[in-house]
């Protein structure tokens, strides 16, 4: 029997742009991904069976997320087992901490880890780009999750250019107790007719000078037009930190998670602190954390 226990980090978008679409309806997209402390943990113990058919096994700790084969972790191990003719029996522990359906791509990097730890167990030579290429049809965040960082994410995701490091600072993650469907955003999005584009350049030109308020002034996301609209406390979240020092303050994805940077920690704590005791606020998801960097 053998095991390999791994951490699956959430990602925020620092900044998100869609800049057009491709014939089959995907949508073409300029984000800036950066991997943030909120993880799951994943333990996967592969164990040989007599008669060689691959068997996969879930288990977590989730009441919000499909046990059965429609779990990204379950489709991960299948196309491992495909891909590399493994026919033991592969058990997955999962314990999940990332919000469900947040924006913070929490089922990509669950589905990124069992892609690098079954990896790790039987096919050591295949290289990160060889498994992103595996994955990418899975899901277009997965190949970031491998990667994770800071990176550029292009294409449907599947174009990766690594930056520096975004620089350090502290940040409060918030998720309101309300659920967006991802595929709707980007329609309501193709409908409007024009609108202001985040300057994701620019953004990377004060990352890569390490300049945290050039940053969080470029931070942006296309997709707050339309989730912001359909789900108004949103802004009210943004303005409760923006009002309590933080430098930008922002969705992530198509939402509905919030993102507020602060060059403090014990501002951002304290800012943290008032939003839990705030009735408004009571039933939303909220974590202190910081940026992850490989
Ligand atoms: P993204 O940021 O990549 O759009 P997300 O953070 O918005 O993703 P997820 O948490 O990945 O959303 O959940 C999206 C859907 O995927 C949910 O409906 C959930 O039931 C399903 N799902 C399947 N497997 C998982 C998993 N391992 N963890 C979380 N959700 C999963």
């Amino acid at each position: 029997m053998r095991q390999i226990i791994r951490e699956a980090y959430a990602k925020i978008n620092l900044g998100l742009d869609v800049v057009g679409r491709r014939e089959d309806g995907y949508h073409l997209v300029r984000m800036i991904m950066q991997e943030i402390g909120v993880h799951d943990t994943l333990t996967v113990t592969a164990a040989g069976v007599p008669e060689g058919a691959p068997l996969i096994r879930l288990k977590t700790d989730s009441t919000e997320i499909p046990i059965g084969p429609d779990n990204l972790v379950s489709h991960a191990a299948y196309i491992m087992c495909e891909a590399f003719d493994i026919r033991d029996e592969i058990t997955i522990d999962l314990q999940k901490r990332i919000p469900v359906a947040a924006g913070l791509a929490g089922g990509s990097t669950d589905a990124a880890a069992v892609f690098m730890a079954l990896r790790d167990l039987y096919a050591p030579s295949v290289t990160d780009g060889q498994l992103q290429e595996l994955a990418l049809p899975l899901g277009a965040d997965i190949p970031y999750c491998i990667a994770g960082g800071t990176r550029l994410s292009e294409g449907i995701g599947e174009k990766l250019i690594r930056l520096p490091d975004a620089p350090q600072c502290c940040l409060v993650l918030v998720k309101p107790p309300v659920a967006v469907n991802t595929g709707m955003v980007y329609r309501t999005l193709d409908s409007l007719a024009g609108y202001p584009h985040p300057d994701i350049d620019g953004l990377i030109d004060r990352i890569a000078a390490g300049d945290l308020t050039g940053m969080a002034d470029k931070c942006g996301n296309v997709l707050e037009l339309v989730t912001g609209q359909l789900v108004p406390v949103i802004g009210q979240i943004e303005q409760f930190f923006m009002d309590r020092g933080a430098v930008c303050s922002k969705m992530s994805g198509s939402g509905p998670s919030v993102f507020a940077i602060y060059q403090e920690e014990e501002k951002a704590a304290q800012a943290l602190r008032e939003f839990k005791e705030t009735a408004d606020f009571s039933d939303c998801y909220g974590a202190l954390t910081q940026f992850v960097y490989r």
